[in-house]
């Protein structure tokens, strides 16, 4: 179970699928679920045409960060490198959605903990949501 109070990191992810693979949030339930993991580790999925699909419950403790699922809550592109316009508009909402309901948490991209060798999601998250004055 995930309090409001533990949520200290939002974290933005890529599927890393080539970026003309319109797949979708059961797509990835299904691949996770492969992994032997309790289904979708995240807890939103931005489409390629900017539709926003759910993922866990925002109380559900997700798997999308080593380490750090506990204290955080994870959005995942569709895409691996190049995402579209409606992607973006997508993913500010639900940003500012969650830095309302979350006013401590910070946002990052997943290469940007130091956990990981990971470069998903591939563009400057930190950069990209302080232009933005998220
Ligand atoms: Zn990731």
């Amino acid at each position: 179970m995930l309090f409001k109070s533990d949520i200290k990191l939002l974290v933005v992810h890529c599927s890393d699928t080539p970026n003309n693979n319109n797949i979708d949030a059961s797509y990835i339930h299904n691949m996770h679920l492969g992994f032997g993991w309790d289904g979708i580790g995240y807890h939103k999925v931005i489409l390629r045409s900017g539709k926003v699909e759910n993922g866990r419950p925002e109380y559900w403790i997700g798997a999308h960060v080593k380490g750090k699922n506990q204290t955080s809550l994870g959005v995942c592109l569709i895409g691996r490198n190049k995402f579209t316009k409606k992607q973006f508009i997508s993913l500010e909402k639900i940003l500012k959605k969650w830095k309302k309901s979350y006013p401590g948490a910070i946002i990052i991209g997943h290469c940007d903990d130091n956990n990981t060798k990971k470069t998903c999601p591939n563009f400057n998250v930190i950069k990209w949501s302080k232009n933005l004055k998220l």
